[in-house]
């Protein structure tokens, strides 16, 4: 199963793709976490995304490919994957198309996990709390929001107009999202 994961920031994709991995028997790859370790490891590339991510901006597509080329170049995505995180505009979703169709690993589902932006704003908050991530103080909780509406949103899109998108509700328990999640997958996993 090779699976896109799209939603705005706080709408639960890292969880739900933890959980998701052990059903589906495929890594999760967050672009975010990649990149969260880039930092923590001190590399040339960790530096340059630091600020940017701290502000709640974007990194830049070309980092990003290159980043993501040789994840999905790694003997555990023989099977699949669950991406998390990418792609976020519509620049990085011609990208992976053309990455996807040049590695024979076409994509099987696009699912957007829906949460209205009120509950992504307090989930957040209480994330910041217990986890005390760089960019989640409300000023760069905003701007990512903003990014998302602006160059993530369209997408969501794309993927609809090709009539590859499944929306699933992001509300709720976790288990109860989990389910829901799965419960959609079925056809494509089938
Ligand atoms: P969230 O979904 O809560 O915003 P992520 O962990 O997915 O958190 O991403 C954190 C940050 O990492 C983003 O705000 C951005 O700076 C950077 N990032 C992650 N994925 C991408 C991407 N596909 N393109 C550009 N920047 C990215």
């Amino acid at each position: 199963m090779r699976l896109v994961l799209l939603g705005p920031p706080g709408s639960g994709k890292g969880t739900q793709a933890t959980r998701l991995k052990d059903f589906l028997k495929v890594p999760h790859i967050s672009t975010g976490d990649l990149l969260r370790g880039e930092v923590a490891a001190g590399t040339e590339l960790g530096k340059q995304a630091k600020a940017v991510m701290d502000a709640g901006n974007l990194v830049s597509d070309e980092i990003l490919l290159g980043m993501l080329e040789s994840r999905l170049a790694q003997a555990d995505v023989a099977n699949g994957f669950i991406l998390d995180g990418y792609p976020r505009n519509l620049a990085q979703a011609d990208a992976l198309g053309q990455l996807l169709q040049r590695i024979g690993q076409p994509m099987d589902a696009a699912v957007q996990l829906e949460v209205p932006t009120e509950l992504l704003v307090e989930r957040i908050a209480g994330r910041a709390k217990a986890e005390g991530r760089a960019d989640d103080n409300p000023e760069s909780v905003r701007k990512r929001l903003q990014v998302y509406e602006d160059s993530t949103a369209p997408v969501i899109n794309f993927y609809k107009q090709q009539g590859r998108l499944t929306v699933v509700d992001g509300v709720g328990e976790l288990d109860e999202v989990t389910d829901r999640l799965i419960k959609a997958l079925a056809p494509a996993k089938a």
